[in-house]
């Protein structure tokens, strides 16, 4: 073990000041467990104390007053509840008040009228004289008398240290006794020098002392800096060796021809051009399935970009090589319309697909497993059911995750089970999340983007209205269908079990039949509490054209796709995130007609769902409203990253720091490429950090 594991490694009550009830509650409280918690336990503002002050030129809008002199008096004031004790200090330019309503007579005992101090505290003035209550006190001496050597770190704290004198002050001292026994070799160097040189960064140790004992804000600064490069490059560099070493160990089948069923589909059945960004990343797909390692890889693409046709390709590689596919769907109705429209995609071409969900039941269901076990079923699409123990494959080669955020990391590792070497993994996103933070967030996949649309698609156009315009909103959709078109109304459904929304959404659907009678008008209505059946019912009649209007609430968020419908209507717009109206409008656009989504809401809109609904109404581009959404809730919130881990930087934040996250992906990148295994001299201390510091989550098993 290095000198840095061990004096670092030291549990904290081996730190003078510290008992072992301190000890205890640092460690219930912050997670304060050893030395290195406590060096990583960073103060968020820092206090002037290299100045003394005047106490003649002390200004009332300063925040704080540090001034040094002699103890006039010391009295004691008023009674009962008013009683206090009260200090008049002296310098050669005034006089100042200090005030105690507690620990009186301890304070007593401890000053001396006629004696020099110095005092620090939060600055009032009470009629015209400046007063401190509290204040810190020490011993005015020669050495203290020009000021602190550096700037006075405060920290997070909790109530319950506070009670324990651990104030966000008193902290300052335990660091202080910290780097009495720390020193600058414990702090080994983990950059390498040419990092260093090139981003002008200071050195490790210089970064940890300035962060908590700055000499001045300057020097705050360039050790903030250094620990957020140091933070992000590290991150990075990890994400992606585990990737590297997933590329050169893990094995993988091999899809190396593109036989028959590929071939025939893609020249007689395939109906329109693909896009170039649908033939690049089939590309990739092919290149590394036929690697011989195992393709782990994120695909980014806007809503409508024709995901799905990229996943049905690659299945069809699949077969050709005589191995199963299997495609998940969030939902029932998503797995359903996926089966629909791969099925007849594929028509009387000879291969077996099937569909099994939660629905699927009895003699239907045994028939199907039998069939996957045998495999003569070579796609098999479905919700999370395809994934359950009783799912055996006979040779799974490939699997589809579509919408995956909606799926959780558990159920995604079940994947990896499903044959002896594991399949291929494609996960598909229902919305873009900025690239930066896929970049950071999934660094250990292989990622692609598809970011550009089919031809011919128009525009959606968006508009925003108040609820009061809703008749001229529903002549418009009577416009819309008297064209032949169709039209979403969606209602919020906040939470699955809330009475009220349902409420609403009945009142909404009675709203809309009154506008649009039968038996003019049909109209489909879909929520999460009706029966599978009657929601599949419901859905179908819309799809295939038999109801001209579909109210429902965000269950069809994700994928459906009715070319037909032009027009989205979003009631209490305010009350969706901004991912989620992207899906919902995504719904409407999918063919050559002019299509259009009305945002409507009340009158009282926060100013946060207020600048939504103008990003809405501004950009039709998934990864700009992404990034828009990244700006506006940061990373924590966004849909599709990871919770902890990757994302989770104490210092440095993917929305402010962008710029050096960019730089210090670079650096990665550089690096590894240079020096995959990382063993030239000159990346030693990357490669003694990494290897004392090893990371405990395994990453490379999740998508
Ligand atoms: P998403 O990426 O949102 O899942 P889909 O896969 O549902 O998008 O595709 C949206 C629509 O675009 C579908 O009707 C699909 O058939 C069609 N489509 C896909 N690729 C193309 C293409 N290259 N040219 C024209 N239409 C396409
Ligand atoms: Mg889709």
């Amino acid at each position: 073990m290095t000198s840095e594991a061990t004096i670092l490694s030291t549990p904290i009550e081996y730190l003078t000041g510290i008992s072992a009830q301190k000890g205890d509650l640092l460690r219930k409280e912050l997670n304060i467990h050893t030395f290195k918690d406590l060096l990583e336990h960073y103060p968020f503002r820092h206090i002037d104390r290299t100045n003394v002050d005047q106490i003649g030129s002390l200004s009332p809008s300063a925040e704080y007053a540090y001034v040094g002199g002699k103890l006039l008096s010391l009295e004691l004031m008023g009674e009962n509840r008013g009683r206090r004790l009260v200090g008049k200090l002296k310098d050669q330019s005034g006089v100042i008040e200090l005030v105690w309503f507690q620990g009186i007579n301890w304070v007593q005992k401890i000053l001396q009228p006629g004696q020099q101090y110095l005092v620090f505290g939060k600055l009032s003035f009470f009629m015209g004289t400046p007063q401190v209550a509290h204040p810190d006190i020490e011993n005015y001496t020669k050495e203290n008398s020009s000021g602190k050597q550096h700037l006075e770190p405060v920290y997070p704290t909790t109530e319950k240290l506070k009670a324990k004198s651990l104030s966000g002050n008193a902290f300052g001292k335990l660091v202080k006794e910290l780097f009495q026994r720390i020193q600058e070799k414990d702090l080994p160097e983990n950059l390498p020098k040419e990092i260093l040189e090139k981003y002008k960064l200071v050195s490790r140790y210089q970064a940890f002392s300035q962060i908590h004992l700055p000499a001045s804000e300057k020097h705050y600064q360039h050790a903030l800096r250094r620990l957020k490069f140091e933070e992000l490059f590290f991150a990075q560099l990890r994400m992606n060796l585990v990737r590297i070493q997933r590329h050169r160990f893990s094995r993988g089948v091999v899809f190396d021809k593109v036989g028959p069923l590929f071939n025939s589909f893609y020249k007689d059945y395939l109906s329109f051009e693909l896009t170039n960004a649908q033939k690049r990343v089939l590309k990739e797909i092919r290149k590394d399935a036929g690697s011989g390692r195992q393709m782990n890889r994120l695909l980014q693409g806007d809503v409508g970009s024709g995901k799905t046709m990229v996943a049905l390709l690659s299945m069809l590689i699949a077969a050709d090589n005589g191995f199963q596919s299997v495609l998940m769907a969030p939902t029932e109705i998503l797995a359903q319309q996926h089966y629909q429209s791969i099925s007849s995609a594929l028509q009387e071409l000879p291969v077996n697909v099937k569909i099994l969900t939660g629905s699927t039941k009895g003699k239907a269901r045994k028939a199907i497993l039998q069939q996957v076990a045998d495999g003569e079923v070579q796609i098999l699409i479905g919700t999370h059911a395809v994934i359950e123990d009783k799912v055996a494959f006979q040779n799974l080669g490939f699997a589809v995750v579509d919408e995956q955020h909606k799926f959780g990391v558990a159920q995604r590792a079940q994947l990896w089970k499903k044959n002896d070497i594991p399949p291929h993994v494609l996960v598909m996103t229902a919305t873009p999340i900025p690239r930066t933070l896929a970049l950071t967030a999934y660094g250990d996949l292989d990622y692609s983007v598809m970011d550009e649309l089919p031809p011919g698609r128009q525009p959606i156009n968006t508009i925003h209205r108040n609820e009061t315009a809703r008749p001229q909103v529903m002549d418009f959709i009577k416009e819309e269908v008297a064209k032949g078109r169709q039209a979403y109304i969606i209602y919020p459904l906040i939470e699955e079990s809330s009475k009220l929304d349902y409420e609403n959404l009945m009142k909404g659907f009675e709203e809309v039949k009154s506008f649009f009678p039968e038996p003019k008008y049909w109209i489909s209505m879909v929520h999460g509490k009706q029966p599978i059946e009657q929601k599949e019912t419901n859905m179908q009649r819309f799809v295939t054209g038999d109801t001209q209007i579909m109210v429902s609430t965000t269950v069809i968020e994700v994928g459906v796709n009715v070319p037909n419908a032009s027009v989205m209507v979003i009631e209490s717009a305010e009350k969706f995130g901004l991912s989620q109206l992207h899906q919902l409008r995504g719904r409407v656009g999918r063919g050559a007609d002019k299509s259009y989504c009305i945002l409507l809401t009340g009158r009282k809109v926060s100013n946060d769902a207020r600048e939504r609904l103008k990003i809405m109404v501004a950009t039709n581009d998934g990864f700009d409203i992404a990034e828009k959404d990244l700006e506006l809730r940061g990373p924590g919130e966004i849909e599709g990253t990871r919770q902890s881990g990757a994302l989770n930087f104490r210092l440095a934040s993917l929305v402010n720091d962008k710029q050096m996250l960019e730089a210090a992906r670079e650096t990665v990148e550089a690096l590894l490429e240079k020096d995959p295994d990382i063993s030239l001299a000159e990346n030693l201390p990357v490669k003694n950090f990494l290897h004392q510091h090893k990371a405990k989550t395994k990453w490379s098993k999740i998508a």
